[in-house]
């Protein structure tokens, strides 16, 4: 039998392909444990990955800003073929096609069964909720890789409807495992709806989705704000609004300049908690996005946290940030009586609608988020461009299905 090739983090800012046997249907023997359930796992399938994307979530392993070791295995966005599946897998067939939520759930514990599937009580001894290829998440595989084993695949997988037709709206398809959900998250959960006034901290691919969504839910004014003039541009080239955060000037009042007001309706967090300060020359300040949109949000408003943050960051600033603790101007929100969103996003509440709109034509977010591709050999390089900057979301291609 092939084996496999995943993606490894090899110290900060350093990944490698490396090599590892064909994977198995088997849950981690640390989740086994830790959970006291059985490693055999007829409930799981195997995919062969058609895409498989880096993501924002990576990086923040790969700066060394997290516990991850060394070896750590990488990659939560798969897409891929059904290869393989157990015995108890009834209604998921070998040869679909299928996006992975980044979120691994069983599909039979209470969080499920209300549609958190971020919080899954069953898949991680640690804490509730679980990733493919992630720190502190039970040790699941990483999915930047040629093959991966998905655990409870029927209620996992969400299956294309026809082959040829997934693979010619892959470029958009692939962005269903992780950042369009994430994205659209963040918009819903800030309340956005028709005619809102948006501000988006981040133009990274996660912002870009969240403008995206914004859009798609019927915003009358998404504004991006970032520090980088080609993630800026990038959003520009959808039409929205962006105010560059290395200018002088406070955010309140370029919203003013763009708005007639300095406040907005709702508001999203794409940054989390390697923010940066405002101004040309600013260094890290991990509150300064949650006190921005708390600032600019209308009373009464909800603010859409997507953005991450940790319990633990060796590579803080300083002695509380390393324990996560960071300067919250809560007074602020209280006052506001704002709401909060936090935490993964429950990509299966809404990746099938996501992926009925991309199948009609109506959400070109591959474009949005200026989706390139690579090969997984390639994929040192796209995590140094990407932590560079890029204004791209780096989708690999580990079989060259895309280059032919
Ligand atoms: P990214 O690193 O590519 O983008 C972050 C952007 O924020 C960068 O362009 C950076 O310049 C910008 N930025 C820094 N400080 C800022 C500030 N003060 N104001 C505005 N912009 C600022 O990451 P990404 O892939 O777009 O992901 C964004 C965040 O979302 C990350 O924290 C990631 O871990 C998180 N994420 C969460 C989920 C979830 O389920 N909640 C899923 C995916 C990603
Ligand atoms: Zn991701
Ligand atoms: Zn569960």
């Amino acid at each position: 039998m092939t084996g496999n090739r995943v993606v490894v983090y090899k110290g900060p800012g350093e990944v490698a392909v490396e090599s590892f046997d064909y994977p198995k249907l088997e849950i981690p023997a640390e989740v086994a444990r830790g959970m006291g359930i059985k490693q055999d796992a007829p409930h799981a399938a195997i995919l062969r990955l058609v895409t498989t994307n880096i993501c924002g979530s990576d990086q923040h392993m790969v700066r060394g800003r997290t516990t991850a070791p060394v070896g750590q295995t990488l990659g939560h966005e798969m897409t891929g073929e059904v290869v393989e599946v157990g015995s108890d897998v009834l209604f998921v067939k070998e040869g679909d096609i299928c996006s992975v939520p980044f979120n691994i759930a069983c599909g039979r514990c209470r969080m499920c069964n209300e549609g958190k599937t971020g919080v899954c009580l069953n898949v991680n001894p640690d804490r509730p909720g679980s990733a493919y290829g992630y720190v502190d998440m039970g040790g699941w595989l990483g999915g930047q890789a040629e093959y991966v084993m998905v655990p409870f695949a029927d209620f996992n997988l969400l299956k294309f409807p026809d082959r040829d037709q997934a693979l010619e709206k892959i470029m958009d398809l692939t962005m269903l495992s992780d950042i369009f959900p994430t994205g659209y998250h963040g918009a819903v959960t800030a309340g956005v709806t028709t005619g809102s006034t948006v501000y988006v901290a981040g133009a990274g691919p996660v912002g870009l989705a969240a403008a995206f969504s914004a859009q798609v839910l019927g915003a009358s004014a998404v504004i991006v704000g970032d520090m980088k003039a080609d993630r800026l541009k990038q959003a520009q080239s959808f039409g929205c609004e962006t105010i560059d955060l290395s200018q002088e000037g406070s955010l309140p009042e370029k919203i003013e300049q763009i708005l007639g007001e300095p406040v907005v309706d709702a508001a999203v967090d794409a940054v989390g908690f390697e923010a940066r300060g405002h101004g040309a020359n600013a260094g890290e300040a991990p509150a300064t996005v949650l006190n921005d949109i708390m600032s600019v949000t209308r009373v009464g408003g909800a603010l859409g946290i997507p953005g991450l943050y940790v319990t633990g960051d060796p590579g803080a600033a300083d002695e509380n940030a390393r324990v996560g603790r960071i300067g919250l101007d809560l007074g602020t929100g209280w006052a506001k009586s704002l709401s909060f969103t936090t935490g993964q996003c429950p990509v299966k509440r809404y990746n099938r609608k996501l992926m009925n709109l991309i199948l009609a034509g109506k959400a070109n977010i591959g474009k949005a988020v200026n989706a390139t591709t690579i090969s997984l050999d390639d994929a040192p390089r796209g995590y140094r461009e990407f932590d560079q900057g890029a204004a791209k979301k780096y989708v690999i291609d580990p079989h060259g299905i895309l280059a032919r």
